[in-house]
């Protein structure tokens, strides 16, 4: 049995695979942070080496305009599926660095957790990954094409890869896109991720007086950007919750009868939910299950208003300007650029007399995605997950985006499919993360027990 070998093959190896590991995880290569863009090139030049040293004959790295990504491929056998492996190899910073208890850099492994910026998120979820690869090439049982692409700035926008990966579309061909950055729903719970959310952002600001206005002198005369613009605000959304821009819902891909079934028995607990977040499950569009509205359907957010006086005690003004910062989550099959320009439309039709609407800036993240249920991928996750947990995956949609992996599928021609191993107390951009060895090594044995199927 696949599963036993690969078990085996581990624990031998394991004392050697930590130590990699944790070669890895010293690197402090914090994308966001100019002072250490060298560290991060660094991480990415020790992982095109170790891309060598496992099998992969031309790994090397790939410019864009800014930080280089990690590339390499190893062609397999003809008429055998091409996977296409991500990963990005930077973190997140680290303070309040004084909360960390062991330092961030220096990796530790203490009562089987793995501990050390970027333990988890995503050094981690990639490196069992590698190490899956280096198992099976050793034993020559990987007969799929396999390239890898690691990236360097998925901690802050993706900006480099996203410019360059359209020049690559060659090279980037392939039928399955794998990817582990992700987590699961509980230690027991295999999760597969079914979809993800776009994103389109925008500030918008409403001006008009020529400086802060006396109440007195103008209140029930001058127009007040800071009551006129939660007015605008309110017009976004119908009584019911449904997104009333005109156009907004164009293209938004119909929940399929499987879909609904899946969505359906999802488990949800309003109560667990309401002890959690403070609120019960109240928002969005009245009438649709949760599942439904955070995966498979659109929404808008204010993230924040700001405007006027905000001190203690009085001050009678009113103030020249009101800004509001907006997010929308897009559903698979809407166009981020067309939901753009639908919203900024429906602001200015309803811009209110006397006040001057601008839209400070605004951009798109990305598009969605979902993935069909009938997916061969899918199915052949779930079995490997159930040989491992021997219990039935769990099925969700992501209600967040991770725009590279919509621009990555669509490049490469490859379908995503969503498994790792994350877990809740990982502490994932937080001071103190770390990663179970146990998740590591389910990690390593869903990638070499997939690949081995191939
Ligand atoms: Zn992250």
């Amino acid at each position: 049995m696949n599963l036993d070998r690969f078990s085996s093959s581990f624990d031998q190896n394991r004392d050697r695979i930590v130590s990699q590991w944790m070669e890895l995880l010293a690197f402090p290569s914090i994308s966001t942070e100019p002072a250490h863009h060298r560290d991060c090139l660094a991480c990415a030049e020790w992982l095109v080496r170790h891309l060598h040293s496992i099998g992969f004959d031309n790994a090397r790295l790939l410019q864009t305009p800014g930080k280089p990504v990690v590339f390499a491929e190893r062609p397999g056998r003809p008429g055998k599926p091409v996977v296409l492996f991500y990963g990005h190899y930077d973190v997140q910073p680290v303070d309040p660095v004084s909360e960390w208890r062991t330092p961030p850099f220096t990796p530790t492994l203490l009562d089987g957790r793995m501990r050390a910026r970027g333990a988890q998120d995503n050094k981690g979820q990639h490196f069992y990954a590698l190490k899956a690869l280096e198992t099976l090439i050793r034993d020559d049982r990987l007969q799929a094409t396999v390239k890898i692409i690691i990236e360097g700035e998925e901690e802050c926008g993706s900006h480099g890869i996203s410019a360059t990966m359209t020049e690559w579309r060659e090279r980037l061909q392939a039928d399955l896109l794998l990817i582990t950055d992700i987590a699961m729903d509980g230690p027991r719970t295999p999760t597969i991720t079914m979809g993800l959310r776009g994103l389109i952002h925008l500030t918008a600001e409403l001006s008009g007086p020529l400086r802060d206005l006396h109440s007195g002198a103008h209140g029930g005369v001058a127009p007040n950007p800071a009551l006129e613009l939660p007015r605008l605000l309110a017009t976004l959304h119908a009584r019911d919750g449904v997104i009333a821009v005109p156009g907004f819902y164009d293209g938004v891909q119909p929940i399929s009868p499987e879909e609904k079934v899946l969505a359906l028995s999802m488990p949800f607990d309003p109560e667990l939910y309401r002890r959690q977040t403070g609120v019960p499950p109240t928002g969005g569009e009245r009438g649709r299950p949760v599942a439904e509205r955070l995966g498979l359907r659109p929404c808008i957010d204010v993230n924040g208003i700001h405007a006027g006086f905000d001190g203690p005690g009085v001050k009678t003004i009113i103030p020249a300007k009101a800004r509001a910062k907006l997010t929308a989550r897009l559903a698979a099959g809407q166009d981020p650029a067309l939901c753009l320009a639908a919203l900024e439309a429906h602001l200015r039709q309803h811009a209110p007399e006397g006040l001057t609407l601008t839209i400070v800036e605004k951009g798109v993240g990305g598009p969605g995605f979902r993935l069909s249920p009938q997916s061969e991928w899918i199915a052949r996750a779930a079995a490997t997950l159930r040989g491992m947990y021997n219990t039935e995956p769990t099925r969700r949609w992501e209600g967040a985006s991770i725009p590279v992996i919509a621009g990555l599928a669509r490049v490469s021609g490859a379908e995503p499919l969503l498994v790792g191993f994350g877990l809740e107390e990982d502490s994932i951009h937080a001071p103190n993360e770390s990663f179970a060895l146990e998740q590591f090594r389910n990690g390593y044995l869903y990638v070499a027990s997939l690949l081995a199927g191939l």
